[in-house]
């Protein structure tokens, strides 16, 4: 067999690096003055990753109805386009607002700083983020939150945390979803809980299904809430 020829790219190699990183560096900055002023005001704040489809709102639902006695909640919605999510989440009670990005694919530090003006956070304890539904450069772009979220779902396939290791090394927690799925799919859960701990040793792996709720008590113990 023929050796496979790979091109690796280095970072020098990407046009735009020397601006990205400043960007990088401000947007850092910009993520430790949102993270004092969440603390500041004793809200807890859950940033949660995943790609489009992988089951962010329907957890974000199934914490908000386990929670919902015991904290104050609001949440903030990134996406392209649409107020779907804030409107699922906002049917529960709680105070949503959601954030169209447009064109870009992430929130970062400035957009999270203007959605908490939204909010009056003196009464919220406990504030959940859906970033927009993408799993590389969120992980570029710390918004200030305490803790990370990512979540994968059987349905997307075994591959997706060897092909998205940046964000696992990024996260607090990582969930994999649709569990009830992963016969059909042929996708084996067991694979992804290990890619998981392997990428990161200090991930916290939960094992989910969100629209039945199955799990759902073991997020709530891995994020400490
Ligand atoms: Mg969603
Ligand atoms: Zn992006």
């Amino acid at each position: 067999m023929l050796e496979k020829e790979i091109i690796t790219v280095r970072e020098e190699e990407i046009l735009d690096i020397e601006v990205n990183k400043d960007i990088l560096a401000a947007n850092r900055k910009l993520a430790e003055a949102v993270k004092m002023k969440l603390d500041d005001k004793g809200v807890i704040a859950i940033d949660v990753t995943g790609s489009v489809g992988s089951g962010k709102t329907s957890i974000i639902e199934r914490l908000v109805e386990k929670l919902r006695g015991r904290y104050r909640i609001g949440m903030i919605a990134g996406d392209v386009a649409t107020t779907i999510d804030a409107d699922r989440v906002e049917r529960h009670g709680v105070r949503a607002v959601q954030v169209n990005t447009g064109r870009e694919c992430h929130l970062d530090a400035n957009l999270m700083e203007k959605a908490l003006k939204k909010f009056d956070l003196e009464n919220i304890d406990l504030l959940f983020i859906e970033n927009v539904g993408n799993l590389i450069c969120p992980g570029d772009y710390p918004l200030g939150a305490h803790k990370r979220v990512v979540v994968v779902s059987v349905t997307e396939g075994e591959y997706m945390v060897v092909k998205h290791p940046s964000i696992f090394k990024e996260a607090d927690v990582a969930v994999i979803n649709k569990v009830d799925l992963a016969g059909v799919m042929g996708t084996s859960v067991e694979k992804l809980v290990k890619d998981a701990e392997s990428v990161n040793s200090n991930i916290r792996v939960v094992v989910t299904d969100a629209k039945k709720g199955v799990g759902l008590e073991d997020l709530v113990e891995a994020l400490n809430l």
